[in-house]
């Protein structure tokens, strides 16, 4: 255990301090974003205005990275430590909610919306990094601070990438901060890994009225693998799961369909699990495209490992946790989650108001966040800012009510503080940082990170651009005029 140093009191105060007297900003940031509603890859008007002030604090700033148009690096500083942190900014489809109001109240009727908080990870993010950057340049800390605007994180997409090119080879220790309903941090197994792909069925049109028997049918294929995968549940460890959506289901009833499309991810607790899934998945389309006369055609989307933390790291950001403590809610915002948990029938409990300390390693869930393979290939940790409403669960319209609120303006406050002042403990402490390294080899053991993309994947930089098209301009009459500025 490396205990706490001390000369970085004074630059952790700066920063709280620089965060607070930015607190408008802050909150300005996060509700930009939150109407922008941008989904995966379509992420233009966030990346524009994050890395806009990123430039204007001055950051260098590397935009398009690994061919993510959305994505980009900012760094500041030279030298050792290279401390990165990093988070996603996209929204999720239909899930358009009104702020502040606790009932079903989409802003534009089936367009995406942030019902999951990425709003405001980009806003900690920012913050963040600003006030750590003017706190190295203020009290002189050695070392270069990477900053990573991470795109679509639903589709598990922009990190591996980065890391598969290179992006993380220099780092010595990462961050990633996701909103929660309350502070917390782990280390261990955290979140699974995922495989997402897509089967796409050929087959041949015809007039399925008049002769049906000429056509091969491509949803026949679709519907054959779903019957094929359904049968397999049975024999799925528990720690598997497996759900898709039909992408592309043929065009009118009297057309036999020519083209079919499925999407599918493929969970388990390790990347070999996943992998496994997915090779049966395989066996099921290809066994489907038999039975149907017609071909399947493969496509890895992405394919990500389960996010781990680092126990250095994670004792790092919990000894900050504990300094900053939780927001103070008011009875308005108190209020506001007992009539939305009320709402959607959970246990009422308002708030959260404590922090529940680390004891021992993380329990593994069974979501997935790219940020997976960035934690085996450095000392990561990823942790959780209170800032929005407990017992609510992601994607569903209540999970957004909090989002351009007070609740999730003072979360962000907190996330920022505790993200801050763990990047000064590293820049004002690098033992803590080879510490983190030592640790990591240990906790890793024998495994060599491999990127489990193939080497010519490249991003699919056309997802979600037909949504998009068709939302932005309805979307665009809720965007909010105040742009945030930040001071120095
Ligand atoms: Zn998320």
């Amino acid at each position: 255990m490396t205990e706490p140093t001390t000369n970085s009191s004074a630059a952790k105060a700066f920063c709280f301090d620089y965060i607070e007297r930015n607190a408008k900003a802050v909150a300005c940031l996060s509700d930009n974003i939150f109407y922008f509603a941008e989904l995966g890859m379509q992420e233009f008007e966030t990346s524009k205005l994050m890395t806009a002030l990123l430039e204007e604090a001055g950051f260098r700033v590397e935009r398009g990275i690994s061919g993510f148009p959305t994505g980009f690096c900012a760094s500041f500083g030279s030298g050792r430590p290279v401390i990165a942190i990093h988070t996603e900014y996209d929204a999720n489809p239909d899930n358009s909610q009104a702020s502040g109001i606790a009932e079903y109240t989409p802003i534009v009727d089936g367009a995406p919306g942030h019902c999951e908080g990425h709003n405001v990870n980009g806003a900690v993010l920012i913050a963040s990094a600003l006030a750590a950057k003017a706190a190295m340049a203020k009290f002189d800390l050695p070392g270069t601070l990477k900053v990573f605007g991470a795109p679509a994180e639903e589709q598990l997409l922009s990190r591996p990438y980065y890391v598969r090119d290179g992006w993380f080879d220099d780092v010595d220790a990462a961050f990633h901060d996701h909103i929660a309903p309350n502070f917390s941090v782990g280390y261990g197994l955290i979140q699974a890994a995922l495989v997402s792909a897509t089967f796409t069925f050929h087959g041949e049109t015809a007039h399925a009225g008049a002769a049906p028997w000429r056509g091969r049918d491509a949803l026949d294929g679709v519907v054959l693998m779903d019957m094929g995968l359904a049968q397999y549940r049975e024999h799925m460890t528990p720690t598997m799961r497996m759900h898709r959506v039909i992408t592309d289901g043929g065009l009118q009833p009297n057309v036999v369909p020519r083209r079919a499309a499925v999407w599918w991810y493929f969970r388990d607790s390790t990347a070999e699990g996943a992998g496994k899934l997915f090779a049966q998945a395989k066996k099921i389309a290809e066994g489907a495209a038999l039975m149907s006369n017609t071909e399947v055609e493969v496509e890895v989307l992405s394919a990500v490992w389960p996010v781990r933390g680092n126990r250095t790291l994670a004792e790092l950001v919990e000894r900050e946790i504990e300094r900053v403590g939780l927001p103070r809610w008011t009875r308005e915002e108190d209020e506001l989650a007992r009539s939305l948990q009320a709402k959607v029938n959970v246990p009422v409990e308002g708030l959260a108001r404590k922090y529940v300390p680390m004891k021992g390693p993380a329990v593994q869930k069974a979501a997935a966040n790219d940020a997976g393979d960035v934690s085996w290939k450095v000392p990561m940790v990823k942790f959780y800012y209170p800032a929005n409403i407990p017992n609510i669960s992601n994607h569903h319209w209540a999970a957004g009510v909090a989002l351009a609120t007070s609740i999730a303006h003072k979360g962000a406050i907190a996330g920022a503080k505790a993200m801050a002042a763990s990047l000064i403990e590293c820049f004002s402490n690098p033992a803590v940082v080879e510490e983190a390294k030592r640790t990591f080899k240990d906790e890793i053991g024998g495994v060599e990170y491999t990127s489990l993309l193939p080497r010519e994947q490249k991003p699919p930089v056309d997802l979600n651009r037909a949504t998009m098209e068709k939302f932005r301009p309805l979307l665009q009459r809720h965007y909010i005029a105040e742009r945030p500025h930040f001071v120095p």
